[in-house]
């Protein structure tokens, strides 16, 4: 008995060592999300308009938006720009919580309503309020398509097509630089 005592207390460094490497992995990829929704809030700080309750709808100019948002969001809210397939922070992210306009936090999908397209972008069947977007006719790059726009603000988020899965049959093909996840509490 005395020489496993011996034993365990000779290695319990080793023991103390293990368990705080195990917890700060634990931790790592528990957080995950949470940091970066704490990340998303801090670069919303110099927004005025961003609100994840008000739902006022905005009149702010393409100058001003210029001067708050990175010039990464206001190339594709403000320009109709398109990130590159594949590269966006949400296009094969499965997270549980709710994805609001990264320009003015109008609350725009659900996770549930999300699903796993092969386009390379984010792909939603529905919004989470009829009022959450707006939609405008298309016609650039010799192509007609509906482009999908936030209700709240109007910035560009990406378009929509009908070769969704049910129950919708819609996809919303959208920008992940135009989302902010908000995870749901732990419960
Ligand atoms: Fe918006």
């Amino acid at each position: 008995m005395k020489k496993l005592e011996k034993i365990f207390t000779e290695n319990l460094h080793r023991y103390i060592a293990a368990f705080i490497v195990i917890f700060l992995t634990i931790s790592a990829c528990t957080n995950q999300p949470t940091d970066q929704s704490k990340m998303e809030q801090k670069d919303n700080k110099n927004n005025p308009y961003y609100s994840r309750t008000d739902t006022t709808k905005l009149q702010v100019s393409h100058e001003e938006w210029k001067k708050i948002l990175s010039p990464e969001l206001f190339e594709v809210a403000r320009n109709k720009g398109t990130e590159r397939a594949f590269t966006g922070k949400y296009w094969d992210y499965d997270g549980l919580g709710t994805y609001y306009c990264a320009v003015c936090g109008n609350e725009l999908f659900r996770s549930d309503a999300k699903f796993s397209s092969s386009c390379g972008w984010p792909s939603f069947f529905e919004t989470r309020r009829p009022e959450a977007c707006i939609y405008h006719e298309d016609h650039s790059h010799g192509m007609h398509r509906i482009e999908v726009l936030c209700g709240r603000c109007e910035s560009h988020l990406g378009h929509i097509f009908d070769d969704g899965p049910p129950p919708t049959g819609q996809r919303y093909c959208m920008n992940s630089i135009s989302l902010d996840f908000v995870p749901d509490e732990k419960k």
